[in-house]
């Protein structure tokens, strides 16, 4: 089972190895932190950029865990290549078909492609096919949850795309509950009925002081 947590976004040095200790010590074995963010606003937080992919690096020398990042251009893969152990593609990605040919063609690590907003299963599944026929079979695809007309939750958590997925497909499925539901205390019931369901991993997020992370504190646990 995947257990990957850590912050949204890497805030600083100190921040990403505090939680890194933190999150292996709860059985986490995989560190994510965000350094480019892609953030609906070009007025909020953008991520500390190359800067937070050294800071993740500093936290894999002390722990020993294997970091994810999100990847948001072509031009960053040589970088993330010798960096990241795992490559995000997020949601808002899913369909920019040319990253993911250049995904598929150069980045050497597994990838991890989330679900986007309002995607469905054959649209996400045609997405990794993109990245599999140019050359990277490693792909993990994530549920993130998708938009609904409902706005209490941030999202709604699509657990039917675990046993859906599995006749689909034969690749990983990874559930993300920190972004389906954008509340803190949604994380646990949720993720506990993921793994019910049978998925492979979980990605959650996990804040030192939630109040006053930079991106999605409401939806951090704390470690
Ligand atoms: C994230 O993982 O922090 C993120 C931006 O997620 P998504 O692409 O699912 O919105
Ligand atoms: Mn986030």
């Amino acid at each position: 089972m995947a257990l990957i947590a850590g912050p949204c976004s890497v805030e600083s040095e100190e921040q990403v190895i505090a939680i890194a200790k933190e999150v292996k010590a709860a059985g986490a074995n995989m560190l994510r932190g965000g350094a480019f963010k892609p953030r609906t606003s070009p007025y909020a937080f953008q991520g500390l950029g190359s800067t937070g992919l050294d800071y993740l690096v500093a936290a894999k020398k002390e722990t020993g865990l294997p970091i994810v990042s999100e990847l948001m251009s072509a031009d960053d893969i040589d970088e993330f290549n010798e960096k990241v152990d795992l490559v995000q593609i997020g949601a808002r990605n899913m369909q920019n078909f040319t990253l993911l040919k250049e995904v598929g063609a150069r980045v050497k690590k597994p990838i991890l492609l989330k679900r986007g907003l309002s995607a469905t299963y054959q649209e996400w599944i045609m997405s990794a096919e993109y990245i599999m026929a140019s050359g990277n079979e490693n792909v993990i695809l994530c549920e993130r949850g998708v938009r609904t007309f409902e706005t209490y939750t941030r999202n709604t958590l699509d657990l039917q795309a675990i046993p859906v997925l599995r006749k689909m497909t034969h690749l990983p499925v990874i559930i993300d509950p920190s972004h389906a539901g954008g509340k803190w205390w949604l994380v646990e019931p949720m993720a506990k009925a993921s793994v019910a369901a049978g998925c492979d991993g979980l990605l959650i997020e996990v804040h030192n002081d939630p109040e006053h992370a930079l991106c999605d504190g409401a939806q951090s646990l704390k470690p």
